[in-house]
């Protein structure tokens, strides 16, 4: 009987099992695939990962963010540079392998090509059944990505919000000019309530569409105008896209919904605890895989009755945050245009934002100063919109 399984070896597991060993629990880690796997992913992580991880990870970056180049539907381009890292570039396999590495390293029993097929709960443990036999613990750790087993297994009724994407990886001889060095290209024009991206890595492009379920039907369409539109990649056969769910936090009760039960523990994807702006959740993983990993320790060493502080934690320091970005993402996916063109006359509040990514201002810091700013734009857009309704009105009626 091990201390923890942690299922799903992407960064929430591996941080977790790498954490849970470190206090010096015995942990085994299943994973599905064959590490190092492939990920459909940008591998973007934004600055303020230094503050999760140590920086042993450097030599995995392949590019560094210093601008973002803005478009709408491949028009409208501004960009905004910025003089510290925005974010870094890594391809997922290889960082995600590094993760796991770490883990074996402090003593996480690792098993991959191991797929999880159901998990059940019972008074004195967990049993996790897998394609090839089953294991024991006494706590089980759900890190296995948006369509988790053990979320399933476990905790039922659990619903939230998707975001259907694809992308696609293209080899290049070298980053087109019409990028720049060290910038990534969005575009919020394409999509129908989510944006495209154009991410530099080392000898290669990330190119990929993202947007809400249910409002966007084709998401496979969206990819190829943005293919065919988008001026970074003029002249390049992109491949076509792989798709993969991304699980936004979406606030609705049914996805604030427990984290926890007397035996087990959500993290990452598995917990929908993507931030609904840019459905950044790698960040996200591994801090919630920390936090996790604290609340377990605590519990089996007898410090807590229960798990219930790792949901009160993420309750307090993640959600609130979230709260604030859904509301924001509510704003640019609804009027993209209009906020394309408010961010281009305003490029300031494109700067904080990015002081949010490197770990400056937090989500909720950023709306604050922002808020006035906010409220009189749109105060200014809606008796803007009265005047020329009203105006065509009175034409239409002098006519
Ligand atoms: C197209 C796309 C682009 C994205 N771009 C970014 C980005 O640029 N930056 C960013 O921060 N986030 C991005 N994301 C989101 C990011 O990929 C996820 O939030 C992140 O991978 C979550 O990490 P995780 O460890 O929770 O889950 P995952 O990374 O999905 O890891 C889950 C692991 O569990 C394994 N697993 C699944 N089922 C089982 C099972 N039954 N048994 C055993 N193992 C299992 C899987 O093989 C996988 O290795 C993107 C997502 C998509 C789809």
């Amino acid at each position: 009987m091990y201390d923890a399984i942690v299922v799903g070896l992407g960064p929430a597991g591996a941080v977790t099992a790498a954490e849970l060993a470190r206090a010096g629990l015995s942990v085994l880690g299943l994973e599905w695939k064959a590490v190092p796997r492939y990920k459909v992913c940008g591998g973007g992580l934004s600055a303020r990962i230094d503050r999760l991880l140590e920086p042993d990870f450097h030599p995995l970056i392949e590019d560094t963010i210093h601008a973002v180049r803005f478009r709408f539907a491949g028009t409208e381009s501004f960009e905004v540079v910025s003089r510290e890292p925005i974010a870094f570039m890594v391809m997922r396999d290889r960082f995600d392998a590094h993760l796991v590495r770490k883990a074996e390293a402090r003593g996480v029993r690792i098993l991959d090509n191991e797929r999880v097929v159901s998990v059940s709960e019972g008074a004195d443990g967990v049993a996790v059944t897998t394609a090839r036999g089953w294991y024991r613990a006494r706590i089980v750790v759900g890190a296995d990505g948006a369509n988790s087993v053990v979320a399933r297994s476990l905790f039922a009724g659990r619903r939230g919000r998707l975001w259907g994407a694809l992308e696609g990886e293209v080899a290049v001889p070298r980053i087109p000019s019409s990028l720049g060095a060290g910038a990534i290209a969005l575009d919020i024009g394409v999509v129908p309530w989510g944006y495209a991206w154009v991410f530099p890595k080392e000898g290669r492009l990330s190119v990929g569409v993202a947007g809400l379920h249910g409002r966007e039907r084709n998401p496979k369409g969206c990819y190829d105008r943005f293919v065919q539109g988008e001026p970074t990649l003029t002249g390049i056969e992109v491949p076509r896209g792989l798709g993969h769910p991304i699980p936004l936090y979406g606030g609705r009760p049914a996805e604030r919904m427990p984290l926890a039960t007397k035996r087990a523990v959500l993290v990452g994807d598995a917990a929908h605890l993507v931030d609904p702006v840019l459905g950044e959740g790698i960040y996200y993983a591994i801090l919630s895989g920390r936090m996790a990993a604290v609340s377990i320790v605590d519990h089996l060493h007898g410090l807590t009755p229960d798990l219930t502080a790792y949901d009160a934690e993420v309750a307090r320091e993640i959600y609130p945050e979230f709260r604030v970005a859904a509301r924001m993402a509510w704003a640019v996916y609804t009027f993209p245009r209009i906020m394309h063109q408010a961010l281009r006359r305003g490029p300031e509040v494109v700067r904080l934002y990015y002081d949010v990514l490197k770990g400056r201002e937090t989500y909720q810091s950023f709306f604050a100063k922002i808020r006035g700013k906010a409220e009189a734009f749109f105060a200014r857009l809606v008796r803007e919109k009265a005047a020329s309704v009203f105006s065509r009105g009175c034409s239409g009626r002098s006519r």
